[in-house]
């Protein structure tokens, strides 16, 4: 686990090479490939590794386009209360997530296992954005998070396709004390680690650990693969069913930073990017 960790540090450090905009290796995104205590351990080590004097003038590289449209996700597993809540409250009060540069829509992705406060109805709804479950040819009763993935396929995605949406932020609890957790799902994908080392450089002294999945045997189709920089928000410990107001804080700021960095991002503001 050490090996690949030290292996994805100085592959970020190469590739920021390429970038002559970006001043310092991003010295905190970590390779995991599964949620056990000692990756657990080994990711709040790293998040306390600080990379003072980082400068991020990505808005004016021509590799990547502005950000127009991103959604927030909540109630993925419909038993983790601190995205269903948020999101609700931000259907209600979207003024507090707007950016004037970008529409920001927030989302209740599985609305049945919300309202019985459970995982999932049938199946996990994290697990079906695959091209065979999207593309409908699965014969006979289709179970209702396919559907739901469908639907939410057209609305936000097509998966793959220029149309998708730019970010969607997918907020998620767990029951481990792993504080908050940005999950990536691609070491390539420049854009998303910035915006995380935005996020994490703003969250400090809190702790926020990045967790890179994207190990081929461990990766699946999550609901927030459909766009076009797919970023998963895990905060914890909650009990499922539960809200605790500090993990609900935490997870509100993250969110926000997320917003501020894109927003900064499109208006090519370096200075506010500059940590
Ligand atoms: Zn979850």
């Amino acid at each position: 686990m050490f090996r690949s960790t030290l292996k994805v540090l100085q592959q970020s450090s190469l590739r920021v090479k390429f970038f002559g905009s970006i001043h310092n290796p991003l010295g905190s995104v970590v390779r995991a490939v599964l949620p056990d205590p000692s990756s657990v351990y080994m990711l709040r080590r790293w998040s306390l590794v600080r990379t003072p004097g980082l400068a991020v003038n990505m808005a004016t590289s021509s590799s990547h386009s502005a950000v127009r449209r991103v959604a927030i996700f909540g109630g993925t597993h419909g038993n983790e209360l601190s995205g269903v809540l948020l999101v609700k409250h931000w259907l209600k009060h979207g003024e507090e997530i707007a950016r004037r540069s970008m529409e920001v829509r927030p989302f209740i992705t599985n609305p049945k296992a919300v309202e019985k406060c459970v995982r999932y109805i049938d199946t996990d709804l994290n697990r079906v954005f695959d091209n065979q479950s999207l593309s409908g040819d699965q014969k006979g009763k289709v179970p209702y998070e396919i559907e739901q993935a469908r639907k939410i396929n057209s609305l936000f995605g097509p998966k793959g396709s220029k149309n998708g949406y730019d970010v969607i932020l997918d907020l998620h609890n767990t029951t481990a004390h792993m504080g908050a957790t940005l999950i990536l799902e691609n070491s390539r994908d420049d854009f998303t680690i910035q915006m995380c080392k935005y996020i994490q450089t703003s969250m400090a002294p809190e702790s926020c650990a990045v967790l890179l999945i994207e190990h081929p045997g461990v990766k699946y189709a999550t609901t927030r693969s459909i766009a076009k920089h797919p970023i998963g928000i895990e905060v914890g410990p909650q009990p499922q069913g539960v809200v605790r107001a500090d993990i609900l804080r935490t997870m509100k700021n993250v969110v926000n930073y997320a917003l501020d960095f894109m927003q900064y991002f499109n208006e090519g503001n370096t200075r506010n990017l500059i940590i």
